[in-house]
């Protein structure tokens, strides 16, 4: 009797034994098999071959198929998520299915396409034989004559571009002389970089150390923080580091916070190196998904480059890891898996050994102080490459200001100036929508979502009131629901409102507004970029998307109008996200050579916090930040794990804290800070109730005892049915 054990994506902490008929062969490690569980077909992931089991044998069921003869992660990639597993305390399996494209977690074959071709006949060699010197039927000789150059078989894309249309080739069949059939598009390896096929940049005394620092640690495990100011050359850095890995033969990951505005990143990696690319982003289809992962595990593409989740891409030949803009919280997946992408990366990289560099003009405060006490080597980039200047910076006092569209005098007033001069402003708010509330101006009820206890906001394109919460969707109401008046005003204002308010102040000037409801149709964001960078708009409005790294040539001012609640945030990590995300706005200012200004709209210009970032900038304020968390024992300085619940009644939350309280008393010892039950910031979403607890440690070892004993604890527990509750490991958003 043979015995496999598997993982499946079924949320249950555990793996399961399965027979392995007698007819079948072994299955490798980390190959997929196809199970029966409960009543289902599902694709599961060998993780074991056991000589035991717990499990009676009649009980047993047989494995149905073996779907893989060679394991489609290699070992460091199978050792990794075994790694994920227990550090972030979730489901093996789960986090197995995850890491493949969907097609072949359903248990497709990890086939490369294959596409249309035809193929020389007998008849067809000898037809050939009689025309090849004569002037008969010149397009079927040309045809001919190309399929015996290739070994008798051609695609037919090679075809059409030799100028051989489908009228021939169906002609050529239909005579018999060629026959249609099928080739495998699996090139082999792609082909190393020969040379260059544009002439690179001279770096700058800064960027040729880092360079050299990073090609001195081909082949071994290497983390690097370039910490360079916007603009300063990260990206030429990055294209001049994988000249020869490339060069080698060699494969490098890139992962970045948006595809979608990356495209001029990409478009600069191509133009100088012309080798494949896979790029794997939210627009591919299930297949073309499929596809270029499989380009990237045979090593068919030579540069891989997406977001989050293509952390977990194999490659035959690794050469280095990139993530861009590492600071960025899309790194961190927010639901199921809550891994965080740059982490996990590192533990990759480490398993694979491969340098890892991580590029940042605003470092996460984690990732710096591993810089800082040598853990990771610290490469400065302080000044702009190139011919762009450094931002300068205006807070600007709106205390009893008269605020038209939200925009203060003096705003205005530059605005009108920069735009006379014939260069582009961007007007940085952080709230997408027409206004963040409705109420009624007679009773002051303001429109709920019901299901959240939050106002909706109200969008304008088209009509309708929207749960940013939630995203449920409603139509304006006419009435106040609680006193019936048709007096309903709006308060606060949204990208929308702003818009079209700065075409009734600005009608000589075109606007663009850049934020997830304009850019929702597949194709928009990229045209409207296209249409930026061509100078059609001149007025740039954007939410937070517009803070992620992308180049605009023509902006020389930049505006950020009301950023004053997260001053006084009661999270932690507040300060340091505004701080980011202010620098990384302003980055966009001033970058090809024309003088950059940025004006800071604010109640508070006297804060410290604002004081520091534009007196000091972004590294005395991260150092300053850094101290305060060491004082009072906050992350970097300690590790966190929240948990967190959610239930349809309050009661059910309330029968699980009991037991929660009574477990924290017998965990007194563990050197663990377990802190009450608490709401969450949100405490009520989409009709569930919210709660949270945090759990703090100086020790991380400590930390992770004490979550596997409470899994242990919980899973049990009857009370624990009723609420769906998770676990966050280094929780960034306590949201
Ligand atoms: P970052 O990624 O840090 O924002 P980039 O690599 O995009 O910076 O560089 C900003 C601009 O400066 C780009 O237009 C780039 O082509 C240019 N640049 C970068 N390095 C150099 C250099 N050594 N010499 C000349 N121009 C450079
Ligand atoms: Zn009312
Ligand atoms: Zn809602």
């Amino acid at each position: 009797m043979r015995l496999v054990r598997v993982v499946l994506a079924t949320h249950i902490r555990r793996h399961f034994d399965y027979l392995l008929p007698e007819q079948m062969p072994t299955p490798a490690i980390g190959a997929r098999v196809r199970v029966v569980f409960g009543k289902r077909n599902m694709t599961a992931i060998v993780v074991e071959l056991p000589h035991e089991t717990t499990i009676a044998i009649e009980k047993l069921r047989p494995i149905e198929a073996i779907l893989d003869e060679q394991p489609l992660l290699n070992e460091q990639l199978h050792r990794l998520l075994c790694w994920a597993a227990g550090y972030y305390h979730y489901n093996l399996g789960d986090i197995y299915l995850q890491a493949l494209p969907k097609l072949l977690r359903q248990g497709a074959l990890a086939e490369h396409p294959k596409c249309k071709a035809w193929q020389l006949t007998d008849a067809g060699k000898s037809y050939y034989q009689q025309i090849k010197n004569t002037t008969k039927a010149p397009r079927q000789n040309q045809a001919l004559a190309l399929l015996i150059e290739h070994e008798q078989i051609l695609a037919h894309e090679t075809f059409l571009k030799a100028g051989i249309s489908q009228t021939i080739l169906s002609t050529l069949a239909n005579n018999h002389y060629v026959q249609q059939t099928e080739l495998d598009t699996q090139q082999t390896r792609y082909q190393r970089l020969e040379e260059l096929s544009e002439q690179p940049p001279k770096l700058n005394r800064q960027q040729a150390v880092a360079v050299a620092a990073i090609n001195s640690k081909a082949g071994q495990f290497a983390p690097f923080l370039l910490d360079g100011i916007t603009g300063s050359g990260k990206t030429e850095v990055y294209l001049q580091i994988l000249e020869p890995i490339l060069k080698a033969g060699q494969q490098a990951l890139i992962l970045v916070p948006e595809i979608g505005l990356t495209a001029q990143t990409i478009a600069r990696f191509e133009k100088r190196f012309n080798l494949p690319m896979a790029i794997l982003h939210s627009g591919l289809n299930d297949k073309e998904r499929c596809v270029a992962w499989l380009q990237a595990k045979d090593a068919n593409a030579a540069i891989i480059i997406g977001t989050r989740s293509a952390l977990f891409t194999p490659m035959l030949r690794p050469g280095i890891i990139i993530i861009d803009e590492e600071h960025d919280s899309s790194f961190k997946q927010q639901d199921t898996f809550r891994y965080h992408a740059r982490d996990v990366a590192l533990m990759r990289a480490k398993l694979e050994q491969l340098p890892i560099v991580m590029g940042s003009a605003t470092p996460a405060l984690e990732t710096l102080n591993n810089a800082l006490i040598g853990r990771y080597q610290h490469l400065e980039l302080t000044e702009r490459a190139g011919r762009a200047s450094v931002a300068s910076y205006e807070l600007v006092d709106i205390r009893s200001q008269p605020l038209r569209a939200g925009l203060s005098p003096q705003v205005l007033k530059a605005m009108q100036e920069t735009l006379r001069q014939g260069q582009q402003v961007m007007l940085f708010l952080n709230r997408r929508g027409y206004a963040p509330a409705l109420l009624c101006h007679e009773c002051g009820q303001v429109v709920e979502c019901e299901r959240c206890e939050r106002p909706y906001t109200l969008h304008n394109h088209p009509p309708h009131l929207e749960c940013h919460h939630c995203g449920s969707q409603r139509a304006i109401p006419k009435q106040c629901q609680h006193c019936g008046s048709t007096h309903l005003v709006t308060t606060g204002i949204g990208t929308e409102q702003l818009e079209s308010e700065l075409a009734h102040l600005f009608p000589d000037y075109s606007i663009a507004r850049i934020d997830r409801d304009s850019t929702r149709r597949k194709g928009a964001l990229d045209q409207v970029l296209d249409e930026i960078t061509q100078n059609q708009h001149q007025i740039l409005i954007g939410t937070q998307m517009l803070a992620k790294g992308h180049h605009f040539p023509s902006v020389t001012m930049v505006a950020i109008l009301d950023i004053d609640h997260a001053l006084f945030s009661s999270d932690f990590r507040a300060s340091e996200r505004l701080a980011q995300l202010f620098i990384q706005v302003s980055g966009r200012a001033g970058r090809s050579g024309m003088a950059g200004k940025v004006y800071l709209q604010t109640h508070h210009p006297e804060h410290e916090l604002l004081q520091d970032l534009i007196n000091n900038g972004y590294g005395h304020f991260a150092r300053f930040a850094l101290a305060e968390r060491k004082l009072t024992d906050l992350p970097p300085f300690s590790y966190q794990a929240l948990l967190r619940f959610e239930a349809t009644s309050v009661h059910n939350l309330g029968a699980l804290g009991q037991k929660l309280e009574h477990f924290a008393k017998q965990q007194m010892h563990t050197g663990c800070w377990i802190f009450p039950i608490n709401e969450a910031p949100v405490p009520k979403r989409a009709g569930k109730f919210r709660q949270q607890q945090l759990i703090q440690a100086k020790d991380r070892k400590n930390l992770h005892q004490l979550i596997s004993a409470l899994i242990n604890y919980l899973e049990p527990l009857p009370e624990a049915k009723r609420v769906r509750w998770s676990i966050d490991i280094d929780p960034i958003d306590m949201m």
